[in-house]
């Protein structure tokens, strides 16, 4: 099948079509299924929010990874960990066993400490050119199942919060019930998003106390689009930052400091300020794709940007 995610919730057209088929029968075989990973979402599904221009480049990607997503048995890229507030790391979930494995001995007694680091996708509409996956960007979702079933072991690791990120999370299409359940087993979950997402269920779903959401801007209009790669992304994470704070999502404006970036920290700071919500900076990370592009965000010396 040669099927294409179109649908855009911002364009009142229909959700889903079929621009390289005349097939009727390919296309009613499709209703009501996500064309993309074959899902049991109607349309619009998390994933059809991107808009082609950005869908194309990892069409292929997405194809690929189809049965990542409803084979409980193939793990995909992603790492659970639970870690405490010193940022040692004391256990990480193994694919093979499908429980959490210590990693520290003794595993420390302050239990209220603790955090667990919960990625559900690899997916994301953007490409950042600092983002932490590296290559492990694009390479599917958490199937479902296994991510219920290491939010129910959490229950004995007692951590005070989860932490769930991706890739871009709300795209994981069971991401909703994901959340609840997180909700149901830690004090707070923390949400680290890039705002891609703007249906309403999800932004219902983010306004209940004990859930907080991260968002970043990673500069004015042109170096953010330039650092996600992500024509039109600027226009729109500021729109869901207005639209998230009008619904009473606790919110956080962040961003990670980068040559791009730094130019643009009063601005953002003010943004931050006009939407009456924290704004949170932190520093670039040798990791994923910023070592790859380390001298291109931060600066030839490796010192940093110069305006710091
Ligand atoms: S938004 Fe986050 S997960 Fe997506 S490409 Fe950028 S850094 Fe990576």
């Amino acid at each position: 099948m040669n099927l294409l995610a179109v649908a855009d919730p911002e364009c009142r057209q229909p959700a889903t079509r079929f621009p390289h088929t005349d097939n009727q029968e390919e296309r009613t075989m499709n209703r009501g299924t996500c064309p993309v990973c074959m899902g049991p979402s109607d349309p619009p599904c998390l994933a059809c929010q991107m808009k082609p221009q950005d869908y194309l480049p990892i069409k292929d990607v997405w194809l690929a990874v189809r049965p990542a997503i409803t084979s409980e048995a193939q793990p995909v890229a992603v790492d659970w960990a639970i870690v405490d507030l010193s940022g040692d790391t004391i256990a990480r979930w193994d694919w093979t066993e499908h429980r959490y494995l210590p990693t520290a001995d003794p595993i420390p007694e302050s239990a209220s400490q603790r955090y667990a680091w919960l990625e559900v996708t690899t997916h994301c509409p953007h490409r950042c050119r600092h983002c932490f996956l590296g290559e492990r960007l694009g390479h599917g979702h958490a199937p479902a199942q296994a991510v219920h079933n290491a939010l129910d072991q959490l229950l004995e690791w007692n951590v005070a919060e989860i932490v769930i990120s991706g890739g871009e999370p709300t795209m994981h299409p069971d991401f909703v019930a994901i959340l609840r359940h997180s909700w149901e087993t830690a004090s707070h979950v923390r949400v680290l998003t890039n705002g891609w997402t703007q249906r309403a269920e999800v932004v219902q779903a983010f306004a209940q106390p004990g859930i907080s959401v991260e968002i970043p801007l990673l500069g004015l209009e042109t170096d953010h689009d330039w650092m996600t790669r992500t024509t039109g992304s600027y226009r729109r994470i500021h729109k869901t930052l207005h639209l998230y704070r009008e619904a009473g999502v606790d919110l956080t404006l962040t961003t990670t400091v980068t040559q791009q970036t730094v130019k643009a920290l009063p601005a953002l700071k003010a943004l931050a300020e006009q939407l009456r919500i924290p704004f949170v900076a932190t520093p670039l990370s040798p990791q994923g794709l910023a070592q790859d592009n380390w001298t291109e965000l931060y600066g030839e010396s490796g010192q940093g940007p110069h305006a710091l």
